[in-house]
């Protein structure tokens, strides 16, 4: 059912996530005009988990979804971007043991336009160089190395 994966649940580790059917996002890459490779960045509001920092629009899959149908599903409520305007290139699972958050990568032709929801401060291009450089969701900050790997790859 449609919002059932939204509520705070524990892993392994002992971190405290939301999401009890885990989470997902979507990183989305492309080169900006100079050829500079680009990811959508999303400036987390305040009152969500984790927020005032920078991370990948995404959220808390529900029951019945597979990460990519909700990672999906979440970066077009949150950015407006639907799934047939990228192209998905690889998937990262950050396994946390009994909790896990899917990074599905994605390339995009050209930098699209995007529009903002409640649950964003911003959503900027940043170039790839400077990602690192923003203050990251804790658990982006952790994947940011491969995913960025990854990105590259693709
Ligand atoms: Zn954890």
């Amino acid at each position: 059912m449609h919002g059932d994966g939204n509520g705070w649940t524990w892993c392994a580790h002992g971190h405290r996530h939301w999401g009890v059917h885990g989470a997902a996002g979507l990183m989305v890459r492309s080169l900006d005009a100079h050829g500079e490779p680009r990811i959508l960045m999303q400036h987390r509001a305040s009152w969500t988990a984790h927020g005032d920092t920078w991370g990948l629009p995404g959220g808390a899959r529900d029951s019945h979804e597979s990460p990519h149908e909700a990672a999906l599903r979440e970066a077009a409520e949150e950015t407006g971007i639907v799934g047939g305007s990228v192209q998905l290139v690889d998937e990262l699972v950050d396994d946390h043991g009994g909790w896990s958050y899917v990074t599905v990568v994605a390339q995009a032709p050209h930098l699209l336009a995007v529009r903002l929801n409640a649950e964003s401060e911003a959503l900027r291009w940043v170039r790839e160089a400077l990602v690192d450089q923003l203050r990251l969701h804790p658990g982006f900050a952790r994947t940011w190395p491969r995913l960025r790997a990854l990105g590259r790859a693709g």
